[in-house]
């Protein structure tokens, strides 16, 4: 397969992974970096090989359709309507709820909008969630509680270059996104991780919980804070409430108290206490090793907690975020491709943003479904046709058999995507749909600014953008050809519309702006508007303008280690490898790089179990079993095992995982769950 020549001669775009959305140059299929905010020059080693996946022989280039057991080629027609066909007859006989669709991070922000308006009004369905449930809602529902709003970094990424201390929790940004570190180059790092991961070796003051104990931990910090007298009364005062209901929780969390349930010292909670009360700028980020857990919500909300009681959200120089990792992670969890949300951060049960986007979409508001479930419930429930969007559920959702077991149950599963992922390889209907380079579109970065990723090639001639594969859908289910536009600009103007006057407001943001190259942070309620760089310098999002404390207290993991699962296991990213693997697994030079599962653990735990470096092991959990390389690693707690979650087949990290899910943000407990190692 050959891709056809650029559509320009060369285009200035992103990188196609992840949050950070490094501005690159594509000149044909070769890649250079530019000069962007973000990564200011710099790119990671998936950056630079990113158009390896332009022509890669793994790429899907025809419909394919499951004929005797086999996926076979087939044309357009006949894929689009053995589709429609079967969904119209699943939804007679079932329900509209059915029938249910699953979107993802990576998609644009006009996909994920048509996405949700394609579930709603062309399928009626409640069903539809997204792989960024997986990814950022705890962090997302903890920001609303304290802030009223949800914006990962509620400030530019370059801000930090002028911190003097950054306490990282949960984030390891030198291996999954290198260049975000030069903007920290200047700051003392405190690196809470129960891994000394690259990030962690950077730092000042490495703090090692166990896992499942980050929550406490925070209490600990806040309550040397608060002993020690570092508390920000002023600040207090001013710009917060609920100080009171969260110390009386805090109090009884002395710091010796917390070393015995965490494992990191009295003193070194009160050295990070210091530390960021002595800092002039001091910034808190957290990200997915404080969110995926069955209480993840509460322990962000205990992060910002401390980060309230040091006066750092807000204030100029200063600031909380958490660090967003999929590609367009803000922006799809902003337009409705979330079960309970319409566009513009809009609530789906609230009738006056119902009546709002009904009129945008020209139907009844009464038409439009009620919240549905999650994205690890709406799988768990077995819907009877599933269409999947841009996501690799096998791989990447937790109890990953369990749910491949739904999959095989299922009358209909229906994957667009750009190669044949794991998911794909079970459906019965494949669509090969177009990829970063080959189509316009925009994304929301991990600080909230919109970017305009402009078409550089063609893509081969028998591949469809998803909105193309939504508009040939909705039409053969008798919608109006106009409600689903296949031009990607006019799918953002009407999400314009559709998010206006909503929290996340793009009404201002046009092509145009974008292309000139403005910096546009959301809100932008007009085309006037300058954008919002920093959102919070003024008021935070609550009616009353204040942040607010969120009382939480430490439980623990859902399920701790016992004697027949004595260790505990975490998941995370690798430097070559993004999400499920999917695409990365198809660039040569990373897989070279990094090319099995393997699971890292300290030498004396491996020699417990009877397992030098470089055997193969298993790791074993109540849900299932990993085949997976031991790497000996002498920095890791003895009680702890990782896992990168990249791989596929029986090194699938989330044979292990727990499905325990947040009450709150139902984010499953990902990065802790019970096992034992045996020898393979
Ligand atoms: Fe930048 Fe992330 Fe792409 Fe690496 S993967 S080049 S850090 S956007």
């Amino acid at each position: 397969m050959t891709i056809a020549a650029p559509v320009t001669g060369t285009i200035d775009t992103h990188c196609p992974y992840c949050a950070l959305q490094c501005g690159m140059r594509l000149t044909g299929k070769t890649v250079s970096p530019r000069e962007f905010p973000t990564n200011r020059g710099g790119l990671c080693q998936k950056g630079w090989t990113s158009a390896a996946l332009l022509d890669s022989p793994g790429r899907l280039t025809e419909p394919l359709v499951r004929v005797e057991g086999q996926l076979r080629p087939a044309s357009w027609d006949r894929a689009l309507d053995l589709v429609a066909n079967q969904i119209i007859e699943i939804q007679a006989a079932h329900g509209r709820d059915a029938v249910a669709v699953f979107g993802g991070g990576g998609l644009t922000n006009e996909k994920a909008y048509l996405l949700g308006k394609f579930a709603r009004v062309a399928l009626g369905t409640s069903r539809i969630d997204y792989n960024g449930r997986f990814c950022m809602s705890s962090a997302a529902a903890a920001g609303n509680k304290a802030f009223g709003m949800d914006r990962g970094l509620p400030f530019p990424v370059e801000d930090l270059q002028h911190a003097d201390v950054v306490l990282i929790v949960g984030g390891n940004p030198a291996e999954t996104m290198p260049p975000f570190v030069q903007h920290l180059r200047d700051a003392e790092l405190i690196v809470v991780d129960p891994r000394r991961s690259a990030t962690a070796e950077q730092a000042a003051l490495h703090l090692q919980p166990a896992p499942g104990t980050d929550l406490a931990l925070a209490l600990g910090i806040l309550h040397a804070v608060v002993a020690d007298g570092h508390l920000r009364h002023d600040y207090l005062t001013g710009r917060t409430s609920g100080f009171d209901e969260v110390w009386r929780i805090a109090a009884a969390w002395w710091p010796e108290r917390v070393e015995r349930v965490t494992g990191v010292a009295a003193s070194d909670q009160r050295a990070a206490a210091a530390l960021l009360a002595g800092a002039g700028n001091a910034y808190v980020l957290t990200a997915r090793g404080t969110e995926q857990h069955a209480r993840g919500a509460d322990m962000v909300s205990a992060w910002i907690n401390l980060a309230l009681a040091l006066g750092l959200p807000g204030r100029a120089g200063s600031g909380f975020g958490c660090l967003t990792g999929q590609g367009n992670g803000q922006g799809g969890r902003e337009h409705g491709q979330k079960a309970d949300q319409l566009p513009g951060y809009r609530r789906l049960d609230d009738p006056a943003a119902r009546a709002h986007v009904a009129a945008v979409w020209g139907v009844d508001p009464d038409s439009l479904p009620n919240p549905g479930v999650s994205a690890y419930e709406l799988l768990d429930e077995g819907p009877r046709g599933l269409l999947v969007f841009g996501s690799n559920v096998v791989v990447s959702a937790p109890h990953a058999n369990r749910v491949a077991g739904k999959l095989s149950d299922v009358d209909l599963l229906v994957v667009a995507d750009v190669v044949l992922s794991e998911t794909a390889a079970m459906a019965d209907v494949v669509l090969p749909v177009a990829q970063w380079a080959e189509e316009d579109g925009t994304l929301t970065n991990l600080e909230g600014r919109i970017l305009l990723r402009r078409r550089a090639v063609r893509p081969p001639v028998n591949v469809r953008t998803d909105l193309e594969v939504m508009h040939g859908l909705a039409g053969r289910l008798g919608q109006p050809a106009e409600r689903f536009p296949v031009d990607a600009q006019e799918v953002f103007d009407e999400l314009r519309r559709a998010s206006a006057g909503g929290i996340a407001d793009y009404a201002g943001i046009t092509y145009d702006r974008l292309r000139d190259g403005e910096a546009l942070h959301w809100p932008v309620p007009s085309t006037d508007h300058p954008g919002t760089p920093r959102v919070f310098l003024d008021r935070f999002a609550h009616p009353d303008g204040r942040a607010r404390f969120v009382p939480v207290d430490h439980s623990g993991p859902a399920e701790p280690p016992d004697e027949e699962f004595p260790l505990q296991a975490t998941t995370g990213r690798v430097l070559q490898h993004y999400q499920s693997g999917a695409q990365t697994r198809l660039v040569a030079e990373l897989l070279a790089a990094e090319p099995e599962m393997y699971v890292e653990v300290h030498p004396d735990t491996a020699a417990r179990a009877g397992l030098e470096h470089g055997d193969l092991a298993d790791v074993v959990s109540r849900r299932g079993r990993v085949r997976a390389r031991v790497r000996c690693v002498a920095t890791i707690r003895l009680d702890l095992v990782f896992l990168p979650f990249h791989f596929p087949g029986d090194g699938r990290a989330n044979l292990l995982t727990n499905p325990e899910l947040d009450p709150t943000s139902r984010m499953p407990e990902f990065k802790v769950c019970a096992v034992r190692l045996e020898t393979a």
